[in-house]
C-alpha cells in the first residue's frame, strides 16, 4: 500500500479529487459467478436450486430433517443456515433466537455514461460509525462503472425498488426495538440516504466530491441491491462476522463483504463450527 497526497492522486485516477488516498495496488476485480462455478463444480457437492426451506425438524440427539417448499425433505448431521437476507427467520425455524434481526436496506446504482472518467476502484473514507461503505466507484469486469450505493430502508426483504411491499416482512423490522434505537440514533445520517434516492441531483453532488467532472446525465439507473444488515436489540448495526452455533447447527448471521478471495478461509472456519457442533452432540 502506498498513501499518496493530492497531486499523487492523479498519477492512477487523472479525474479523481481528494486530499489525501491510499493505493492499495493488490486489489482486484473477478467474475464472481464464475468463482461461485467453479466453487460449485469441484465441491463435489448436491446443489439444489430453486428449494426454500420452509420448516426444520432438529433432534438433537440423531440430527436435523429440513422440508422445502416442494416438499422434499432434506436430512443431516448438522445444519449450516446461511441465507443471507433471511437467515434470522431460519434460524428461528430451528427453534434458536438469533439475538438479531435482519433489516434490510436497498442500495441504488447508476453506471456510468463516460466509464473512461474512472481507472479502477475508488472509495471514499468510510465514517467509522456506519458499517455502510459511501458511494463508491466500481469498475466491473465488463469495462462499466457502477457508482453507489445509497442504503434506503427497504419495504420487503427483497424488496428491489420502491414499489415492493411486504407488509409481513415490513412489520417484523417495524416490531423489531433495535430498528427504534437505530433510527433514533441515525436518523439525521438516513434522511441524507433518502434524500439522495429521490433526488438524481443530490446523488450527483456527493459523487461530484470524488469525481468532480460527473454531471447528472452521465448517471444512468442502474440495478439495485438489498442489504442483509443484522441490527441487535439495543439498535446496533452488525459490521463484522456473526456467526452463533445451535444445538447441530450453525448460523452466519452477518457476512459483509467477504470478497471472492475469502470465501475459501471463510467456508473453512465455517466447517470447523459445523465439524464442532457434530462433535458436540456425540
Ligand atoms: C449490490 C451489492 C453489491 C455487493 N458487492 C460486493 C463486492 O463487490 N464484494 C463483496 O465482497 N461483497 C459485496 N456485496 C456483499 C455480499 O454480496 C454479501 O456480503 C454476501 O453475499 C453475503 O453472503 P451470504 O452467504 O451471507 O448471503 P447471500 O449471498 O445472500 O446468500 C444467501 C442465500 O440463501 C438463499 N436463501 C435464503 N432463504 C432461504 C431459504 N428459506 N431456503 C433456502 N435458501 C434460502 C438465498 O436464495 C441465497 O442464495 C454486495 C452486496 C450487494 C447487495
Amino acid at each position: 500500500m502506498r498513501e499518496l497526497g493530492a497531486p499523487q492522486i492523479a498519477e492512477y485516477e487523472p479525474e479523481v479529487r481528494g486530499l489525501a488516498a491510499i493505493h492499495v495496488g493488490t486489489t482486484g476485480i473477478c467474475d464472481f459467478v464464475g468463482v461461485a462455478r467453479q466453487l460449485a463444480g469441484s465441491s463435489g457437492a448436491d446443489i439444489r436450486y430453486g428449494a426454500r426451506l420452509v420448516r426444520v425438524d432438529r433432534r438433537p440427539e440423531f440430527g436435523v430433517a429440513v422440508e422445502t417448499a416442494r416438499g422434499e425433505v432434506v436430512r443431516a448431521r448438522v445444519m449450516v443456515n446461511c441465507a443471507g437476507l433471511h437467515c434470522d427467520e431460519v434460524a428461528r425455524l430451528t427453534g434458536d433466537d438469533p439475538g438479531m434481526r435482519i433489516v434490510p436496506f436497498r442500495g441504488e446504482y447508476y453506471e456510468l455514461a463516460r466509464p473512461g472518467l474512472v481507472r479502477g476502484l475508488v472509495y471514499p473514507v468510510p465514517d467509522p460509525a456506519f458499517p455502510f461503505l459511501g458511494v463508491h466507484l466500481t469498475r466491473g469486469i465488463d469495462g462499466g462503472v457502477h457508482i453507489g450505493p445509497n442504503a434506503v430502508p427497504a419495504l420487503a426483504r427483497e424488496g428491489y425498488g420502491w414499489g415492493t411491499v411486504r407488509p409481513r416482512e415490513l412489520a417484523g423490522t417495524l416490531t423489531w426495538p433495535g430498528s427504534w434505537h437505530m433510527a433514533g440514533r441515525h436518523w439525521r445520517y438516513g434522511a441524507g440516504e433518502l434524500r439522495r434516492s429521490v433526488s438524481k441531483s443530490a446523488f450527483t453532488s456527493a459523487v461530484r466530491r470524488l469525481l468532480p467532472a460527473v454531471t447528472s446525465d452521465d448517471l444512468v439507473p442502474a440495478a439495485a441491491g438489498v442489504r442483509a444488515q443484522a441490527v441487535l436489540r439495543d439498535g446496533t448495526l452488525v459490521d463484522d462476522f456473526l456467526i452463533r452455533e445451535g444445538a447441530r447447527t450453525v448460523h452466519v448471521l452477518n457476512a459483509p463483504s467477504p470478497a471472492a478471495t475469502a470465501c475459501l478461509p471463510i467456508g473453512r472456519e465455517v466447517a470447523r463450527r459445523a465439524l464442532a457442533a457434530l462433535a458436540a452432540a456425540g
